[in-house]
């Protein structure tokens, strides 16, 4: 507990700002208690705000945090201040750091201040013994996409480094590479029409289930497709697989009307090192064979997100020596796997740079839910497991 005592104390302090991705509050505030507590520690901090680029208006403050010990290369260590709305039904104040048990609750303990802090007390225990040039990035909107957060870094201030870690994951694997998606509608149209005229109508519901019917196929032609990467432990398949799901369904607005549209929303998700233009060009092939059984019905495809897969070498060094750190440090072997989900790393890797995921959240930390707590015994672990990588 002592040797976590700084990292407790920033966590504190980041946790007590309400940086709700949807309002944006206090975002200016954390950002800059970040900046502060990284240029206390001997850091060169900037903040960058993309509030030109906001609809809104409103502040979008990024953090770069630099450790220069004149190395050659340079890590970029990402992490993010903005958290999801706290709910209700919280057993203590979620803006009030509680440590107890062995963990500290709060909303954004664990995602993702629990990462800015134990960057922090990396880079304040490493200082000039780094081997590696560090930069620290604290974004802002990762949980609404992060174009204004790690993609306005990257692509608009162009900051870069030769490697990236996410430290945005849990401890249960040392991750290489996500799922990307491609997402959006398929509209059946029929004829509108009275519900007592059937005869004189197209109903575009029963048009609609036709084809979802019809879509079994497409997601078992889906899940025939396997990654080279593994898939963390206890999924489904060994391997990450191609999933497609439909996901919503519209059509109608009155008892008696026979709807003339009707739309399914669909997710269908990738493995990492597929190619997005192909499995587009799959499912749109897929989707104009389907016989509705009547030809006057048409339906219109629209694709409205598409990409954010990416992959990791795991042969890099990057790879081996980092899981070289997690198992001095922790004693154990973890997996090198590939994420279900997307994650911020499609930013990074879409400029080449080589990408993997690891940090304090783990699995069971309640993420996202009421009573979200971090591990002290995690930020203590990957403090260390960061810090013997940029020192050996
Ligand atoms: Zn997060």
């Amino acid at each position: 507990m002592e040797d976590i005592e700084y990292e407790i104390n920033v966590l504190k302090k980041i946790v007590s700002y309400n940086t709700d991705s949807v309002t944006k509050s206090c975002y200016r505030e954390c950002a800059e208690a970040i900046a502060e507590e990284a240029e206390k520690i001997g850091l060169k901090a900037e903040i960058y705000d993309a509030r030109h680029k906001a609809k809104d208006g409103l502040p979008r403050p990024n953090v770069v945090a630099t450790l220069d010990v004149g190395a050659s290369k340079t890590i970029l260590c990402i992490a993010h201040y903005d958290i999801v709305p706290a709910g209700n039904g919280w057993k203590y104040d979620p803006f009030t750091l509680k440590v107890e048990g062995g963990r500290a609750y709060g909303r954004g303990a664990a995602d993702d201040k629990s990462a800015i802090a134990t960057l922090l007390g990396a880079a304040k225990k490493v200082g000039k013994s780094a081997k590696i040039n560090m930069k620290i990035l604290a974004t802002a909107d990762e949980e609404v996409g992060g174009e204004l957060g790690l993609g306005y870094l990257i692509n608009d201030v162009g900051v870069s480094g030769d490697e990236a870690l996410i430290v945005d994951a849990g401890t249960e694997i040392l991750s290489i590479g996500a799922s990307g998606i491609v997402s959006g509608t398929i509209t059946v149209k029929g004829i509108q029409g009275h519900a007592g005229y059937p005869h004189k109508a197209l109903n575009a519901v029963e048009g609609l289930c036709k084809l979802v019917t019809n879509l079994e196929k497409f997601k078992s032609f889906r899940e025939n497709k396997l990654s080279k990467f593994d898939a963390p432990p206890g999924s489904y398949k060994p391997k990450v697989w191609g999933r497609f799901s439909v996901t919503m369904l519209q059509a109608g607005m009155k008892s008696n009307i026979i709807p003339g549209a009707a739309t399914a929303t669909f997710d269908m998700r990738l493995l990492p090192e597929e190619d997005v233009d192909k499995a587009r060009m799959e499912f749109e092939e897929f989707i104009s064979k389907v016989d509705l059984g009547d030809p006057r019905y048409k339906v219109e495809l629209n694709i409205s997100l598409s990409g954010g897969n990416y992959f990791t070498d795991p042969s890099l060094p990057l790879v081996q020596n980092f899981r070289v750190a997690i198992e001095k440090v922790t004693g154990k072997t973890i997996p090198i796997a590939a994420e279900l989900g997307g994650n911020d790393g499609r930013y990074t890797s879409a400029k080449g740079i080589p990408t993997i995921c690891y940090g304090p959240i783990r699995n069971d930390t309640n993420f996202h839910g009421v009573n979200e707590f971090v591990w002290l015994d995690d930020i203590k672990s990957v403090r260390d497991a960061i810090c013997w990588y940029l020192t050996h």
